[in-house]
């Protein structure tokens, strides 16, 4: 995080008044941070507009540990044993998170610089899903049993591992906060919720909708401030049993290193530089609404994002017309207002890291077709406004090819057959997820087997419901949220043995004890 993105102060010093405060949130209230010293938060769309004072929970770790164990350990509330609670728990919080959904969208969007559509129509409502899902879950965690050849009996019971610590980071802040817990609460684990410094609001939002829905106190926790400490302490932490991160690769190998030494279970979300493969019989119109879409969708801060376009040499330059004509259409503007397609980027940070990957294209001597630069004038000089860009001929040797840019550029890379196909779109250390476009099925699904990725959209991008499993291969992570699996890494397996047979003596016994 860079120093331009914030500042730091301490209260007695603040001149702010009524502007909100996002501190941590522990055993079921809202607490002043213990290191008294709070980061502000300006609005990434305009950034004279202070929206919040995030505090520094750097010291109030052990304290959110703790509080998450005794809900767990103790079980006085029962939501341990109790699934109903839980499944009610989540149900409740799911409506909730409806019947604010305005509210929230509202707020999600001033923090991340998402357009105010794509909150309320994607992140809120797929929250809402995700919470509806795993309430479902809470009372079908079975396990199973088994009569062995001797008459006795093995029980094999799924009991909630411990506490979970979900680190989170600022695209989606309230969808991958929910992604990662709600399995977790189903399966009966308690939460201390880590999120990205840049964007608290939702996820203490999330914290009191979840208390509101009769969470008891201790149940779910949030520690706000800066990762490196916060996380560093929550991976530290003997108390803990689990955590789930989703973040870079970079920050995601050192979550690995530093969960060794207490081995605690770690399922790891990370980058993506995926592919949209397209063959020459693909409908080439709704190609280009979909690569469209799946590049510049949440302004292409997502991991998700289809951010290197691969197609058949015969109808590249078409096709590279028809999405250049479809991305200048698109409207920049504040992330608030109704006709913006795109808002500002999160943070002067991001956007700089963005421009850079923009005039690397330059000077790699790279056909940047439409976009490549930074939006001036009226809004756009008060924020990090960068314009939608296409990259055509990018080879795979450029560093737009491989690296995760995060931000508003496709770039396109042309093939001649499916081999080389393939071999393109696994030729970077990502697998996330992948697009094919055919009309041949069998092609399409030749292809989606041979690419590395996690997830293999055919003949659409970008659609992620909770349904679908979500995780990478390779570089991308480790495990997969969504889905019934995700509830595996929150559940312990324990094989509890009867015997059945009467007598003081067993077979078995007489190895050691003689006949
Ligand atoms: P990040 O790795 O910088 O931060 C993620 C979280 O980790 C934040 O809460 C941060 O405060 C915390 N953190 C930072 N340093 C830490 C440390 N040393 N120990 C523990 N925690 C630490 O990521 P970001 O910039 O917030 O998010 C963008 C990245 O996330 C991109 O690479 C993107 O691809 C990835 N992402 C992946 C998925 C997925 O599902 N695979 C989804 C969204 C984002």
């Amino acid at each position: 995080m860079s120093n331009r993105d914030f500042n730091t102060f301490k209260t007695h010093n603040t001149m702010e008044r009524g502007i909100p405060k996002f501190s941590p949130y522990i055993n079921g209230a809202m607490v002043e941070p213990s290191s008294g010293k709070f980061f502000q938060r300006f609005d990434p769309g305009d950034k004279g507009n202070l929206i919040g004072l995030v505090g520094d929970g750097s010291r109030d770790v052990g304290a959110a540990v703790d509080a998450a164990r005794e809900a767990f350990d103790g079980d006085r509330s029962g939501w341990v044993s109790d699934y109903r609670l839980r499944a009610r728990v989540l149900l409740r919080a799911a409506e909730i998170v409806r019947e604010r959904a305005w509210e929230l969208a509202r707020l999600e969007s001033l923090f991340t610089g998402k357009t105010i559509r794509t909150s309320r129509q994607g992140d809120i409502p797929r929250t809402a899903e995700m919470l509806e899902f795993y309430a479902g879950a809470a009372d079908k965690l079975l396990g199973y049993s088994q009569q062995l050849r001797n008459g006795d009996v093995t029980i094999l019971l799924r009991q909630p591992v411990g506490v979970v610590a979900a680190i989170t980071p600022w695209n989606f802040p309230l969808l991958i906060l929910a992604r990662q817990t709600a399995p977790a609460l189903a399966a009966g684990c308690t939460v201390v919720a880590k999120p990205a410094t840049l964007t608290p609001a939702t996820a203490l939002e999330l914290a009191k909708i979840l208390e509101k829905a009769g969470a008891p106190p201790g149940v779910f926790n949030v520690v706000t401030g800066p990762g490196e400490i916060i996380g560093a302490e929550l991976l530290k932490s003997p108390k803990v049993d689990v955590v789930n991160f989703t973040g870079e690769t970079t920050t995601g190998k050192m979550i690995m290193q530093n969960a060794a030494p207490s081995l605690k279970r770690v399922v790891l979300e990370l980058g993506g530089k995926n592919p949209n493969i397209v063959f020459e019989d693909a409908d080439l119109e709704q190609v280009a609404n979909a690569v469209t879409y799946g590049a510049f969708a949440n302004n292409g801060e997502s991991c998700a994002a289809g951010s290197r376009l691969l197609v058949h040499r015969n109808v590249r330059k078409q096709l590279v017309e028809m999405v250049s004509k479809r991305i200048r259409g698109l409207r920049v503007g504040y992330q608030l207002e109704e006709t913006s397609d795109l808002g500002p980027l999160v943070s002067q940070q991001q956007m700089e890291k963005v421009l850079e990957y923009v005039a690397a294209a330059f000077s790699e001597g790279l056909n940047v077709v439409t976009g490549g630069r930074r939006l001036s004038g009226g809004v756009f000089d008060r924020g990090f406004y960068v314009e939608p860009t296409l990259v055509d001929e990018t080879p795979p040797t450029s560093k737009l090819f491989r690296e995760e840019i995060f931000g508003p550029v496709l770039t396109v890379t042309e093939f001649e057959d499916e081999d080389e196909a393939v071999a393109l779109a696994n030729a970077t250390v990502y697998g996330l997820a992948a697009g094919v476009w055919s009309n041949d099925s069998r092609k399409a699904m030749r292809v989606a087997e041979r690419v590395k990725a996690g997830t293999v959209w055919v003949n659409t991008y970008y659609t992620l419901p909770v349904e679908q499993p979500w995780g990478g291969f390779k570089e991308s992570g480790i495990g997969r949220n969504n889905t019934v699996l995700a509830l595996e890494h929150y559940l312990e397996w324990k094989g509890v043995y009867i015997d059945t047979q009467k007598g003081p003596m067993r077979p078995y016994y007489g190895i050691v004890l003689g006949q």
